[in-house]
């Protein structure tokens, strides 16, 4: 077998049981290391009080016949440890003192026989090969990276028509050792719709680095797609700075210090402005385009060494264009549009919520013990609490079928046409539309009253066409993930989301 291979390409070749089973080694909160085969007691019982003196661990001494010798083991029982501090251990185990060492998810010998192998050389290889940063002459006619890009101090900044916006980079970035390409992209990303000069000349080489990046918001659908990734994945916030509004950071913050306490993963927090980019054309503060909320996972590709790119993008928005009309996602516009581009610079679009709606979104990160942390109100200055008020609240609370409040905002937000994200929206009412104060959404609205004949219950299953579109390496695993949590449309309910088209000229 080809040793260049990661865990989670493996599971191609796995049954669904063992991929449940292998996965659920990762979930679980207990696990213990076995170490050996040792050929005889005295050195088996020398590595035990080594591992005591050093670590502080016990361990637990067992023998197993094999032919005609007596193999013997030692079990070390780990609780409260992150699947970060559980590999390092294994690591030091097995690269400091040569021991054979596995992780497992019960004491015992495992069914199927392995021969863990050290990746120490592998790492190594992969640090002395230089195909990740290519360094590129520029050709006539090529992107001229100086002429928008500069950077002062650990600042990079980005200049556009009058507007200069920055990206505040990790202290060890640099942009000699970052591919051209990257900058492009995200220079388009950023002005597309004005502006779409960047991709002129589009001569893309830069190659794929070895894992994912995620835009991750801290959001419930953002939350959901971390969840469905693979541990590997390096997780990277806009943080929005310098700009008025009432975003909040108070309570993604709050979460990535729990998620980082919990998994020992870090949530790399890259401060921007770019999001006022858009208000030279007169809008309001935002992403440019649909993958604006993924320029610092670009920028930082080669820094990172992303093989994807990530984003928490649910069914509301691929296969339900515009939250109230059914696209075949795979066949669209703007799936055409943009795949080929992030592909073509070694960043493949991987999306695995795209076949999630919000409501299995929430289901998700629920399971996976993080619902109260991710929280899509990006507006509460108190950490653990949501402001009760904004569209994201109304729907969170509906759709959990809570009581809430019908303010001034969610009463405009219901009386446009078509209402925002309407399909979801809804399933909520039909699930409660109940007001905290006993309001009746449906007295209230009646022109919404037509549009609640439609059975929305697809919502509850994902749409099998999503996983087809994730990058083949991480296909299988994130399929099996979602296995975990729910279930495949069935063919009825595919035929129920294809009619969807809300806001049709009858
Ligand atoms: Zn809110």
């Amino acid at each position: 077998m080809n040793s260049q291979h990661h865990r989670w390409q493996l599971d191609r070749w796995c049954s669904e049981h063992t991929l449940q089973r292998s996965q659920s080694l990762f979930d679980s909160s207990e696990r213990f290391l076995r170490i050996g085969p040792f050929g005889s007691v005295r050195v088996a019982d020398a590595v035990a009080s080594r591992i005591v003196k050093e670590h502080g661990l016990e361990a637990k001494l067992e023998s197993i016949r094999k032919e005609k010798t007596i193999a013997y083991h030692l079990f070390i029982k780990l609780e409260m440890m992150t699947n970060k501090e559980v590999t390092r251990l294994k690591r030091v185990f097995q690269d400091e003192h040569q021991w054979k060492c596995e992780i497992l998810s019960q004491e015992g010998y495992p069914v199927v026989e392995v021969q863990p192998i050290s990746t120490v050389q592998m790492y190594q290889r992969y640090l002395e090969s230089s195909s990740v940063v290519g360094a590129v002459s520029p050709q006539d006619g090529a992107y001229e990276v100086s002429k928008f890009w500069s950077t002062k101090n650990e600042t990079l900044l980005f200049r556009w028509r009058e507007m200069e916006v920055f990206f505040e980079m990790p202290l060890d970035w640099s942009i000699e050792r970052t591919h051209s390409d990257l900058f492009q992209l995200a220079h388009h990303l950023m002005v597309e719709p004005w502006d779409k000069s960047a991709m002129e000349h589009w001569h893309p080489t830069r190659k794929a680095g070895w894992r994912p990046g995620l835009a991750f918001s801290g959001g419930v659908d953002s939350a959901a797609a971390l969840c469905l990734m693979p541990s590997d994945t390096v997780l990277l916030y806009n943080e929005r700075s310098g700009l008025p509004g009432q975003l909040d950071h108070t309570n993604a913050l709050r979460f990535f210090e729990e998620f980082e306490h919990r998994t020992g993963r870090a949530v790399h927090r890259i401060k921007s402005n770019h999001e006022q980019i858009r208000t030279v054309e007169g809008k309001s503060l935002g992403f440019s385009t649909d993958y604006a909320c993924a320029v610092q996972v670009v920028l930082l590709a080669d820094y990172f060494s992303l093989d994807s790119v990530g984003t928490g993008m649910p069914l509301e928005n691929s296969y339900l264009f515009h939250g109230h009309q059914y696209r075949d996602f795979a066949e669209s516009w703007f799936w055409k549009h943009y795949s080929p581009m992030f592909e073509s610079v070694g960043l493949p679009l991987y999306q695995p919520v795209a076949g999630c709606s919000e409501i299995i979104n929430m289901k998700i990160v629920k399971q996976c013990g993080w619902e109260g942390w991710a929280q899509s109100c990006l507006r509460s200055t108190h950490g653990g609490e949501v402001c009760g008020q904004c569209w994201k609240c109304f729907r969170k609370n509906s759709m959990l079928g809570l009581p809430f409040t019908l303010s001034n905002e969610i009463t405009t937000f219901l009386n446009k046409v078509p209402i925002k994200q309407a399909a979801s929206t809804l399933y909520s009412i039909q699930k409660s539309g109940i007001s905290r104060k006993g309001e009746d959404i449906r007295k209230k609205f009646p022109s919404i009253l037509p549009l609640l004949e439609t059975d929305f219950s697809f919502l509850e299953s994902f749409h099998p066409g999503a996983t087809d579109i994730i990058p083949e390496k991480y296909r299988t695993y994130t399929k099996t993930r979602l296995n975990l949590f729910c279930s495949r449309m069935s063919r009825s309910e595919l035929e129920a989301i294809r009619n969807i088209n809300l806001y049709s000229e009858k």
